[in-house]
């Protein structure tokens, strides 16, 4: 076999491996939308099945044989080939799958199940201590994992590379370092600014059937396309794909908050668009979907929040919101809704903190759980040290665990090393969007005619069309002519809110 047809077989037999888990994520988008609650049981066993066959067929020898076929020969011999990035990623992939002993990943998802269960009761009785030693035996698993995997530093690099392929401990935290003084400082100043938005006109009683409609319309005007796509409603928002051309996003509405349904729409249609955009012909490689989940949330935040909470955004759709919402918004300005959608206030919830206190919440996570499982912080003594760190970033006291070092289920997962994409994906969402205005320097007038095809098609050239071919911190450099900097997400924040909050 030449090493040419190694690879058409990868390619061959990757695209039905892929197939098959777009049987799992239709089976669990059913599941999340339509599905009667009765069927749990049997759609567990389903899906188990599923994941059993896929990970069976992804970490066949052959496929390891393949990929060193296509290692030892030409295909890779120009590192920025489409070809030798799919052979990159899948090395990488098929080890860290295959790496990890059965029992131990056996041993894992009975303790990660387990875990979730105490959570949810310590959670409810706002009570760590409960929590506390199954969170040491997470920690155990996760160093195991960490040493199965193989790093260089910290443990911790082993773990995010699940989540951020590529990206160090030292980088983000070098990132986050410069990001925090002057983030605290915005937050605090915004604290105590004498001006400040109206929310209830965003928190009043809208109808849920045309919020729906406003959003469909919304998500169409952007981009999403209704014909490869759908929109459903759920409990907890997501987007989810089944292969080119079928693209779906979920999100939730509120009576009494236009702000939620929304912005919801407007962060999972960011997921969808990027979904969107990838290559179909690279469909199942590497190079026809992305790993970084740093990246897709760049793209979920930049129509959430650059875009979505943006002036020219609302120039264009406040007189349609007016026009459908006659009683909630009759009497309001287009520039008392800019304010209202872009209102901070410190709060304990992570999902609930707003653009500009969500990021401290992350980076008291990162520290936290980086210096948890160095051994440098005691289980015992996380509460205390995450209302210390509470204190000092946002201000407020924590009055109970649930409020704090309760509130997430990541832990429980043994997702450790998740938490910094949320704040990575805020900081290139910043950084794109930068590049994006100084490429398109029409834009917000684009925006207020309602015309969002020029951001979309600089995206879809310039990041979608990728998938996994750069990993996210080369993207970066590669389009925005820098390394990833704190610079961007501070400027733009301290941009809008001096202006909103007259500080
Ligand atoms: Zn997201």
């Amino acid at each position: 076999m030449s090493a040419m047809d190694a690879y058409n077989a990868l390619k061959t037999h990757l695209k039905e491996h892929a197939h098959l888990v777009s049987f799992s994520s239709l089976a669990e988008w059913d599941q999340e939308t339509r599905m009667p609650k009765g069927a749990g049981d049997t759609r567990a066993d389903m899906l188990g099945l599923m994941a059993r066959l896929t990970h069976k067929m992804f970490t066949d020898k052959k496929v390891g044989d393949w990929i060193s076929e296509c290692e030892d020969s030409d295909i890779v011999a120009n590192t920025d080939t489409i070809e030798a990035a799919n052979i990159r990623e899948l090395r990488r992939s098929y080890d860290r799958q295959t790496k990890l002993p059965k029992e131990f990943v056996e041993e894992e998802a009975k303790i990660s199940s387990k875990a979730q269960q105490v959570w949810v009761e310590a959670r409810k009785k706002s009570d760590f201590t409960l929590f506390a030693p199954m969170l040491e035996k997470v920690l155990d698993l996760t160093r195991r994992k960490a040493e199965y995997y193989g790093y260089e530093g910290e443990a911790y690099n082993a773990l995010m590379d699940d989540f951020e392929p590529g990206a160090t401990v030292t980088e983000v935290a070098s990132v986050f370092d410069a990001l925090r003084p002057d983030l605290v400082d915005l937050v605090g100043r915004i604290a105590d600014a004498p001006r400040r938005p109206d929310i209830k006109i965003i928190k009043q009683p809208y109808d849920v059937n045309r919020q729906r409609l406003f959003s469909e319309m919304v998500a169409a005007t952007i981009g999403f396309d209704f014909n490869h796509g759908r929109l459903d409603e759920v409990e907890h928002p997501f987007c989810t794909g089944f292969g080119p051309g079928d693209t779906r996003i979920c999100t939730r509405f509120y009576p009494n908050d236009l702000g939620e349904g929304l912005t919801g729409t407007t962060h999972e249609a960011g997921h969808a668009l990027y979904a969107m955009g990838h290559d179909d012909e690279q469909f199942g490689m590497p190079c026809g979907d992305v790993n970084s989940l740093g990246l897709h949330e760049s793209q979920s935040r930049m129509w959430e929040n650059q875009v979505g909470r943006g002036r020219a955004f609302w120039t264009y759709f406040f007189p349609q919101a007016q026009r459908i919402f006659r009683d909630a918004l009759g009497d309001v300005s287009l520039e008392q809704m800019y304010h209202a959608m872009n209102n901070v206030t410190p709060s304990y919830i992570r999902v609930e903190a707003d653009e500009a206190t969500y990021n401290l919440h992350i980076m008291l996570r990162f520290e936290i759980e980086r210096a948890m499982l160095a051994g440098d912080i005691k289980v015992k003594d996380i509460p205390a040290e995450w209302n210390r760190r509470f204190k000092n970033y946002l201000g407020i006291e924590v009055d109970k665990d649930s409020n704090g070092c309760l509130q997430d289920v990541h832990w429980a997962m043994g997702a450790i090393g998740y938490f910094p994409t949320y704040c990575l994906g805020n900081l290139y969402s910043a950084q794109f969007y930068a590049a994006a205005r100084k490429a398109l320097p029409q834009m917000d007038e684009q925006f207020g005619r309602g015309d969002f095809s020029g951001l979309l098609g600089w995206l879809r050239e310039n990041i979608h069309r990728h998938g996994a071919r750069y990993r996210a911190g080369d993207l970066c450099k590669k389009v925005t002519g820098a390394e990833l900097s704190h610079k961007h997400l501070i400027d733009y924040m301290k941009e809008k809110y001096s202006e909103i909050y007259g500080i």
